[in-house]
């Protein structure tokens, strides 16, 4: 059964704090529903660090919460980097157990704000250009975990009299692998009562996992949908995405297409441009022919050069002939610009649209 954002938000708070589920932890500290709310809504709505600064509740309350363990933040800031031109910045976040995540947000000139976020530790599906899946897997974040990434940039922003507009799936971990985490973390941004972060507004990235392709489209949430394709067939795929071996490109691509009949909605394809591997004229003939006559949208990405990798990024004349094979074939296609490059933006990997080539407003993510 779905929970409410409060309900996701307290059970993991009130299990760090060594209670089974939030009745026990209302009755141990004889909390009313009231109560319960306003904690919430302190932490969610208006952002507060600590327990300790929730003014609505009496003192005592809060030092006995605080004594007993019950924390807001899941995850501590251990290095913020911003870039020369100010507009990315970049956090490295410590979990209670230590493993580290990334996220980044980048204040777009005008007034699009767009946090990148991880969903796990590290990732299992170690694509060769990523220096994420290079690393391996640690573990799962929870939701709680995933949803204070936006909060620490929320709170930066409010500071400005700014707020989030964008969320992206595009950090570190595959968000399919964390199924259910990731859309309780879902339910927690677009809480009213919290972020409020409309549906349209948060995007998940995918390395293409069929069952969970299917699942999220019998969920009808007006989130978008990402692919990491990368490559026009399965003999390129394959060779630099081991799960393509799991999951063929056209099971994939059969799985978008049951995606958009069922749900109506565009399906984004992100394609890394990659030097003498996937960038031919053939291979843009050939993606064409796939996404062709279909609700989807490509994506092309700038490789960001990882260190010790042994790919290289195409020339940025090379992509926009790519996207004019594509666009003359009518496929919608975007040509993405890096952000942030001097600090190794998002997790060696994010990318932000910041020079649209075929766009309209609706395919920016
Ligand atoms: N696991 C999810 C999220 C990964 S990160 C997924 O695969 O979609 C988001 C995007 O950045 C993915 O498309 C990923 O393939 C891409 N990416 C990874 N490393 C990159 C790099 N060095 N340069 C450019 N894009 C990269």
């Amino acid at each position: 059964m779905a929970r409410n954002a409060e309900d996701i938000w307290f059970a993991e708070k009130v299990r760090r704090a060594g209670f089974p589920d939030v009745p026990a932890f209302a009755a141990h500290f004889n909390l009313k529903p009231y109560r319960l709310a306003q904690i919430y809504r302190a932490a969610a709505k208006e952002l507060a660090d600590d327990v300790g600064s929730v003014t609505p509740l009496p003192k005592e309350l809060r030092a006995q919460l605080a004594d007993g363990g019950f924390t807001f933040d899941s995850v501590t800031p251990v290095l913020v980097q911003r870039s020369g031109d100010k507009q990315t910045s970049k956090g490295l976040f410590r979990l209670a157990d230590g493993a580290e995540v990334e996220a980044v947000l980048m204040e777009h000139y005008g007034d699009r704000n767009t946090v990148c976020i991880s969903s796990q530790a590290g990732c299992a599906f170690a694509c060769a250009f990523c220096s994420t899946g290079q690393a391996g897997f640690t573990r799962n974040l929870d939701a709680g975990e995933i949803f204070d990434q936006a909060r620490y940039f929320a709170r930066e922003l409010a500071a400005k009299n700014k707020r989030i507009t964008n969320i992206v799936f595009m950090g570190m971990g595959e968000p399919f692998h964390n199924y259910d985490s990731v859309m309780d973390a879902v339910a927690l941004l677009h809480d009213p009562h919290g972020l409020g972060l409309g549906h349209r507004h948060i995007t998940i990235s995918t390395v293409g996992l069929v069952d969970k392709i299917d699942s999220f489209a019998d969920e009808h949430l007006q989130v978008n949908l990402a692919i990491s394709l990368h490559a026009p067939n399965d003999e390129i795929r394959s060779a630099m995405m081991p799960v393509n071996r799991k999951f063929s490109l056209e099971e994939v691509l059969a799985a978008c297409e049951r995606y958009v009949d069922k749900t109506n909605r565009k399906i984004f394809f992100e394609y890394v441009m990659l030097q003498g591997v996937n960038d031919s004229e053939e291979n843009a003939r050939e993606l064409a022919a796939r996404m062709k006559g279909h609700l989807y949208h490509v994506n092309l990405i700038p490789y960001n050069t990882t260190p010790g990798a042994s790919y290289a990024g195409t020339e940025q004349e090379k992509i926009w002939r790519f996207a004019g094979i594509l666009e003359a074939a009518g496929v919608p296609v975007t040509v993405r610009q890096n952000m942030g490059r001097d600090i190794a933006a998002a997790c060696g990997q994010l990318r932000a649209d910041t020079q649209p080539k075929v766009l309209k407003e609706d395919a920016r993510v």
